[in-house]
């Protein structure tokens, strides 16, 4: 029996093919259509259920393959999305055709089928359309089957002003004028057989690259006019990571051509459309000689990902939403994968230990949840796209591809994906296939970590001629509850004895575990290679022997996960801050910067959570430690370093400034930025965002100014965000209330107000008004901004730190609770509980004071 919940469609009726014809009319913001869905009745209707949001129907007919005609009518339920075609008479089973004439809206959501702005170079505003569909907005845009099983082919056709260009998911097919109306017709060929959260059309003044052919498909990057000169480091990551990825799966892209769009307004960084993926601009478009590290890896990361997503999303599907994660997991693997093989000399997977980090962080809350968890209604999935699905999902499958060996993991996807292509699975099936093509236990093993939320800390005690391990969930807070559950934890060994070092691989999956050891160990790394998803508390005398093999014989991950740990367990009250700060101590002569991520990340913890005379010698600590860091490094890039050392100094350079507060650093760092505004040449990209967080941090209104006019006339959107964000970073009270009136200006695109926002929030100075401010105009960015952004702009709340505010904050949420992200908001609030425990535990009763 099947029982229907008022959201999902009945399965009476199936589409095969859609022929879709749109004609927007980008002036006032509507458009009018027509589709015409061959379809499968499977038992006799007299109405046909299917998805709609905000659309108008104006004529409804089925027709049979014999040329009879049933017009029909339509009823909207605009609760659950749909609408019901009713028709005077049973329609039979077999195939029909369906003709629905419809009209709807562009809207400025940022969601359907929606209008972005963006002037030109003589100033003036343009307009034009694109699509964002996932999770459920198709319905938008199209009548349709709007569930992800539904598969079906999309045949599309545009008409559009002359002077446009008109992309959707396949390759063109013809374009033709239309005699007097100024218009022409633009015909694509048929998709494969996908989902419709995948379709997309895309109107407007574009200009695209020269194709590179990979395989039999044309790879074009597309841009506003103007822009399309920062294409080109995107189209080679596009096209390395398209051949990589049809080696890696050993299956041909599934689509005809790929183009890559720039969206000006786009709600997340990037959709998966097939053929036609849409990114926002900072994540397409860049100047590679002009960008840091930091900010052409992320460009490289999100082509990647996306790309991953042609055969691991479009080809094989979710079946339901509920599989989400595995679709956003995988592909944020893969993009490790891609951009570790085009450039190993970035290190990619040592610095995807910081993202792993940031989903730990929020694993050990109370108000964590599994990786996968039911889902009914589709709105639930919204709550996904978070770190536990991103960063969770992929450290969980990268410690399984540790676990498995990278060729027999290689071997299960390929198999997953040859007997689903062209349909749906279920996480289970990815299982199935990795079992039979590793003959692991794969689905018991990952049921523990997929299903469970949370991770273990794992401990570890010396005990003569081998090592204790036992599991126990890692929890920040302590509130007494004794959970017992267990995971089968893959624990890499490596250990010296004697100068020999041995690596060795254990399954932990009970409660405690003795290994055994030829004698005893005079070090030991347990996570080594650090692809574990747990946390490690090594006994006092493991300890003290990792403590002297530190530069020598730990590697950078595991050097990472030694002061992130140990970070974690001070907030969770398990270890002192004296002993953090002893630890810390010993990495003055750390070269790899995503260990300083780590360093610096809890500096700016510690920096909001401390007062008084606490945080003056809290800074004085890390000025000094960061001082001889960039003594050693010097200010200018030498011959033969890295990206990374070039990383490494912008990082530590922008924490003496701002976190150390160090006054000779900030006086250079303004003259050097001074510098550079008059001629930008001989000064390394890797520093300018030290430079500007350093003169923001220090500046005062002429700086302010000067920040603006460089956000209003950037030259790639990394100058833009940089100059728009570093207005949060000022300190004087005038200043900020300039930066916060911003947030609901059209200025800022909706896309980044949130975000300013949170920075404001995170901002010590800013803090207190800003979330005065965020209160009292709580509902104008509930009204603004794009759904999927307000519970990540509230993770600024974390900065609030003191008993009183965090009281605020747990009414103003009570009072006014998130739709779409009520479990985020529960995360942030605990955040903010910890930081303000530890506010308390370390600062006595007098934290309550400020
Ligand atoms: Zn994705």
């Amino acid at each position: 029996m099947v029982i229907r919940t008022p959201y999902r469609l009945p399965t009476t009726v199936t589409p095969d093919r859609y022929e879709i014809r749109l004609t927007p009319d980008l002036s006032v913001a509507t458009f009018a259509g027509e589709e015409n869905v061959a379809i499968q009745i499977h038992e006799p209707v007299r109405e046909i259920v299917l998805n709609a949001a905000e659309l108008e129907f104006h004529g409804v007919f089925a027709k049979r393959a014999d040329g009879m005609v049933v017009a029909g009518t339509a009823a909207l339920d605009v609760d659950n999305e749909q609408a019901t075609l009713q028709f005077p008479a049973e329609l039979q089973p077999g195939p029909w055709h369906l003709h629905i004439a419809f009209s709807g809206i562009l809207n400025d959501k940022l969601h359907g089928f929606y209008r972005s702005t963006y002037r030109d170079a003589d100033g003036r505003e343009k307009t034009l359309a694109s699509t964002q569909f996932e999770s459920t907005d198709a319905r938008r845009a199209f009548p349709s089957w709007d569930e992800p099983a539904l598969k079906a082919v999309f045949q599309v056709t545009l008409v559009v002003d002359e002077n446009l260009s008109a992309i959707s998911n396949a390759r063109l097919v013809r374009e033709t004028p239309l005699a007097g109306t100024g218009k022409k017709e633009v015909v694509f060929a048929d998709t494969i057989k996908m989902s419709t959260y995948l379709v997309a059309f895309i109107v407007g003044e574009f200009e695209g690259t020269e194709p590179v052919m990979v395989g039999k498909a044309p790879v074009r990057v597309w841009a506003v006019p103007g822009k399309h000169r920062l294409a080109r480091f995107a189209q080679d990551i596009a096209v390395f990571s398209l051949s990589h990825f049809s080696r890696y799966y050993d299956l041909a892209y599934p689509g005809d051509k790929l183009d890559l769009i720039a969206i000006p307004d786009f709600a997340s960084g990037a959709m998966e459309n097939l053929g036609a993926i849409t990114f926002r601009e900072t994540a397409l478009l860049v100047d590679d000689e002009k960008a840091t590290r930091s900010e052409l890896e992320r460009v490289a990361d999100v082509v990647s990902h996306e790309n991953a997503h042609m055969w691991f999303g479009d080809l094989v599907t979710m079946r339901w939403w509920n599989g989400l994660w595995l679709n956003e997991a995988f592909a944020t693997f893969m993009e490790m994968l891609a951009v570790d093989a085009w450039k190993p000399e970035w290190r990619r997977w040592d610095s995807f230990t910081v993202s792993r980090a940031a989903a730990m962080q929020v694993d050990g809350l109370k108000s964590t949840r599994p990786i996968e968890f039911p889902v009914e209604k589709p709105d639930e999935a919204a709550g996904m796209f978070d770190v536990l699905t991103y960063e969770k999902g992929a450290s969980v499958l990268r410690m399984l591809e540790t676990y498995l060996g990278a060729d027999a993991f290689r071997d299960g996807i390929r198999l997953y994906l040859r007997r689903h292509a062209y349909a749906n699975a279920e996480t289970t099936d990815l299982w199935d296939a990795l079992e039979e093509a590793t003959k692991q236990p794969v689905r018991a093993l990952m049921d523990s970590w997929v299903f469970q939320a949370g991770y273990p800390l794992i401990r570890v005690e010396k005990e003569d001629a081998g090592i204790i391990l036992s599991q126990r969930l890692f929890r920040y807070l302590d509130d007494g509850e004794d959970i017992d559950r267990k995971w089968h934890v893959p624990i890499f060994l490596r250990f010296g004895i004697k100068g020999i070092v041995t690596k060795q691989t254990v399954l932990l999956s009970e409660p405690r575990l003795r290994v055994e050891l030829p004698q005893d160990a005079d070090w030991i790394v347990v996570n080594a290679g650090g692809d574990g998803v747990y946390r490690v508390l090594y006994g006092d005398d493991l300890m003290k022997g990792l403590k002297q093999e530190l530069p020598s014989n730990l590697l950078p991950v595991e050097r990472f996960n030694l002061v992130n740990d140990a970070w974690a367990t001070t907030l969770a009250g398990l270890t002192s801050l004296a002993d953090y700060q002893q630890l810390i101590d010993l990495f003055r002569n750390e070269t790899d910067p995503n260990v300083w991520t780590s360093v610096i990340t809890s500096g700016h913890h510690l920096n909001r959570i401390l007062d008084g005379t606490e945080r003056r010698a809290f800074q004085e600590w890390i000025r000094e430690i960061l001082l001889a860091a960039v003594d050693r490094l010097t200010w200018a890039p030498r011959q033969g370093e890295s990206d990374l050392d070039r990383q490494l100094r912008g990082d530590l350079i922008g924490a003496l400034g701002v976190l150390g507060e160090d006054r000779s650093c900030q006086e250079r760092a303004r003259e050097i930025h001074a510098q550079f505004e008059k001629d930008p040449r001989g000064v390394d990209p890797n520093l300018i965002p030290a430079l500007v967080a350093i003169v923001a941090h220090t500046g005062s209104m002429p700086e302010y100014e000067n920040f603006y006019a460089n956000f209003k006339h950037a030259r790639t959107p990394q100058e833009e965000t940089r100059y728009l964000f570093a207005l949060a970073g000022f300190g004087d009270p005038e200043l900020i209330d300039r930066t916060l009136k911003l947030t609901l200006h059209k200025d800022v695109r909706t896309q980044n107000a949130p975000y300013l926002m949170r920075a404001l929030l995170l901002n010590r100075r800013a803090r207190v008004r800003a979330w005065g401010f965020m209160k009292d105009r709580w509902e104008e960015m509930l009204k603004q901004y794009p759904d999927n952004s307000i519970a990540r702009m509230c993770e600024g709340i974390i900065g609030l730190v003191s008993p009183e505010m965090e009281a605020d904050a747990n009414n103003f949420f009570a009072r006014h609770p998130v739709k779409q992200g009520a479990q985020q908001i529960a995360q942030h609030l605990e955040r903010l509980k910890i930081a303000t425990a530890c506010q308390v535990r370390w600062l006595g009763p007098k934290a309550a004071a400020h």
